[in-house]
């Protein structure tokens, strides 16, 4: 039995997606690549934005006709649109077999054998107290030296414009002892970087009676030996406490880069939007991380012609990204997500005037980013590798700390080529910076 699942969004669905590997392994269920041999095809939606959720539809179309060929082919969605969509999403697109909820992850192999049985759609999508599906292990595949693990789900937050606290239901944190297993597991598996992820990591632990904070649980994962880097996301900024921002200094295992999505510049759109900060607080708390880390590195998240964005205000987004220097920000135009309090909002900016900002701002961020890997030239940094490069030829890439790219090529030392496998790290120099990426080289000792 093969198994095809096609995920979109974010890095959580991206480890939800892992998870259902692992759920139908023990089945018997392969993964594939060819949709087209699948005996099961998963898609794993997003609806944070139009363009996943317009995604799908073109993708039901491709794939609900291979049924004719292949009769005994279950289609499933699971997922943020099929949380929202329900038992509609199969009115809409007749033959899709299964929509299955973001609490109900752990029952999709059930559904599936049910699906065989009664040769009748199914769809369950109800909220559950603890989300299913958490506590299941995305298994790392061989040779893997990264791996994601869930700490939380759901969000409390409900900023105007986001529909995840209405697909991905209200904040639950996973208890901590079972994360500290999670991880244990990994890296005696051979796993040396973890991604702590959630919605708001930074409200860990927060309003789970008798938890830990965040801070305290990034010092436990600290100390589970063979684990080396430790990143998360994604933070509030609103949530972004003293106790975490020193974590960045007493834990070296914390990378020093940061997702920290400040979403638009202006103090009278981000109180539209919900978000809980202003400008300047926002930047006294990136102040304040740079204090204790000079050289952490910063990304965010940008949204452009929210309703209502004159465009002073959207000056005040592009001034924010100088003031600030991010490595790379994810910049889109502002889209109505039905059901969110943005979409009843008037004063709707004009399609070609969004398009003209997100120009405006990736151009700007464009020069940043290219600033930003200019100046890494002449340094020396570690680098983890992750693999051999796109480029092949005894190239091999990896990332700093801070989550930059660099590629290399395999040293020669003086007496012998350095073997170099992914999950190694080297000390490497900076030789060239490219768009995306580093070139470098790797320092040998003389005498190795
Ligand atoms: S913090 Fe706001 S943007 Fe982030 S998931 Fe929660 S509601 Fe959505």
């Amino acid at each position: 039995m093969k198994i095809f699942i096609e995920t979109y969004g974010c890095q959580m669905n991206v480890c939800d997606s892992g998870k259902i590997t692992h759920l139908f392994a023990s089945q018997g269920y392969q993964p594939t690549r060819d949709s087209r041999s699948a005996d099961l095809i998963v898609i794993n939606t997003c609806s944070v934005r139009e363009k996943p959720e317009l995604k799908l539809f073109s993708a039901l179309g491709r794939y609900i006709p291979l049924k004719r060929q292949r009769p005994e082919l279950v289609i499933a969605v699971g997922g943020c649109v099929a949380q929202q969509w329900g038992e509609k999403l199969q009115q809409r697109c007749p033959g899709l077999d299964i929509v299955f909820g973001t609490h109900q992850l752990d029952h999709l192999p059930e559904l599936v054998t049910a699906v065989r049985q009664s040769h009748k759609a199914l769809n369950s999508t109800d909220f559950l107290d603890c989300p299913g599906g958490l506590e299941v292990m995305a298994r790392p595949g061989a040779g893997a030296i990264s791996a994601m693990v869930t700490i939380m789900q759901g969000c409390d937050n409900f900023c105007s414009y986001c529909i995840v606290p209405h697909v991905r239901g209200r904040e639950y944190s996973r208890a901590s002892a079972a994360i500290i297993e999670e991880v244990r597991m990994l890296a005696a598996a051979g796993i040396k970087e973890v991604m702590l992820l959630g919605q708001n990591v930074n409200s860990y632990g927060l309003k789970a009676s008798g938890e830990i904070s965040f801070a305290k649980l990034l010092k436990l994962v600290h100390e589970i030996e063979g684990i080396e880097r430790i990143r998360f996301t994604t933070s509030h900024p609103k949530d972004m406490s003293d106790e975490l921002i020193s974590a960045f200094t007493t834990l070296p295992k914390l990378c020093p880069s940061l997702h920290l999505p400040m979403q638009a510049g202006s103090d009278a759109v981000l109180k539209r939007m919900g978000r809980g900060y202003t400008a300047a607080s926002y930047l006294e708390k990136v102040e304040k991380l740079r204090r204790v880390v000079p050289d952490i590195a910063l990304t965010t998240d940008i949204i452009v012609g929210f309703p209502g964005e004159s465009e002073a205000d959207f000056q005040q987004t592009l001034s924010m990204l100088e003031k600030v220097g991010y490595d790379q920000i994810y910049s889109f135009k502002y889209s109505t997500r039905p059901g969110t309090r943005a979409a009843d909002y008037e004063d709707v900016v004009a399609d070609a005037e969004k398009r003209d900002r997100l120009a405006r701002c990736q151009g700007l961020q464009d020069k940043i980013s290219q600033a930003v890997l200019l100046a890494q030239v002449g340094k020396v940094a570690e680098v983890l590798v992750s693999g051999p490069s796109k480029r092949g030829e005894d190239e091999w890439s990896g990332r700093t700390p801070e989550s930059r790219i660099v590629n290399f090529p395999a040293p020669v030392s003086a007496r012998a080529a350095v073997k170099i496998a992914a999950g190694d790290i080297f000390q490497v120099k900076i030789v060239k910076a490219f768009k995306h990426s580093l070139r470098g080289e790797v320092v040998v000792d003389a005498g190795s």
